[in-house]
């Protein structure tokens, strides 16, 4: 309680109920003002609002959200096939390599359907032991931006993202975008230990054509999942598969110049 109220209180005797209540509504107006600055506060930065509980080294299971889909592309440019696309091809695999090592997976979306933000987050919140892990796909004006970048918002969400962002850039001749605290819907509301991961510009010419290709797109989804078993059971516990997961080949919509090589791995 601020030190003016105990005044007020002291000086109350003899002061009319005029006075009174003009301390009061003063009182009740500053409660208010520190209240609205502290909320202001509060969205600005880190800590997050939602009380996170901290199951980064004990989750049994791990919330896969494809970004976008349905009615939202999410990006789309030339280089690469819409992010909703690739987002839900590295997703399936992250998937069945989460399974081969023996985590329980959700996946917000298998299909392209439309998901609202406030939905993903409730599919994560609803587990009691879980990490939530957001693959996108990134978009820029300029076109020579190109690389990775983790976000995550609560503290209890960094060293995964640390994780997710320093495996990624062991594909040679890959471009740290950092890792960095954001105020994104997914991870700002998530319950629980949340990350999203940008997996390359799609408007840069060079990761747009890597998007494209199968195999690159197995090595992504083989360092996201490498990184998360590693947070789970420490670096011994990911062994990567031998053979390249095989999914069905992407829609053939994904517009002109589609490298042959997209074929090689499905
Ligand atoms: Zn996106």
């Amino acid at each position: 309680m601020p030190a003016h109220a105990k005044l007020n209180k002291n000086g109350l005797a003899g002061k009319s109920l005029f006075w009174y209540l003009l301390q009061m509504s003063r009182l009740i107006l500053s409660g208010f003002c520190l209240g609205l600055l502290i909320a202001l506060a509060g969205c600005a930065t880190a800590p997050s609002t939602v009380n996170v509980k901290d199951t980064s080294k004990s989750f049994t299971t791990v919330v896969i959200d494809a970004g976008h889909g349905g009615r939202d592309n999410g990006a789309y440019r030339r280089y690469g096939p819409p992010e909703k696309v690739i987002a839900l091809d590295v997703a399936k695999r992250v998937e069945r390599k989460l399974h081969d090592a023996d985590l329980r997976t959700v996946m917000t979306r298998s299909g392209d359907v439309f998901i609202p933000l406030d939905e993903r987050v409730e599919i994560e919140n609803r587990e009691n032991n879980a990490v939530f892990v957001s693959i996108h796909f990134n978009d820029a004006r300029r076109s020579g931006i190109k690389g990775f970048e983790t976000y995550y918002h609560a503290p209890e969400s960094a060293e995964l993202a640390r994780r997710i962002q320093s495996k990624l850039l062991t594909i040679p001749h890959s471009a740290n975008r950092g890792v960095h605290v954001a105020n994104f819907r997914v991870l700002r509301k998530a319950n629980q230990p949340a990350v999203l991961v940008e997996c390359g510009f799609l408007s840069n010419r060079s990761d747009g054509r890597q998007a494209r290709d199968a195999d690159y797109r197995e090595e992504l989804a083989d360092k996201i999942a490498e990184a998360i078993v590693e947070q789970r059971h420490g670096t011994t516990g990911y062994r990567a598969p031998s053979r390249t997961t095989v999914l069905e080949p992407l829609p053939p919509s994904e517009g002109p110049g589609l490298a042959p090589s997209t074929l090689r791995g499905d």
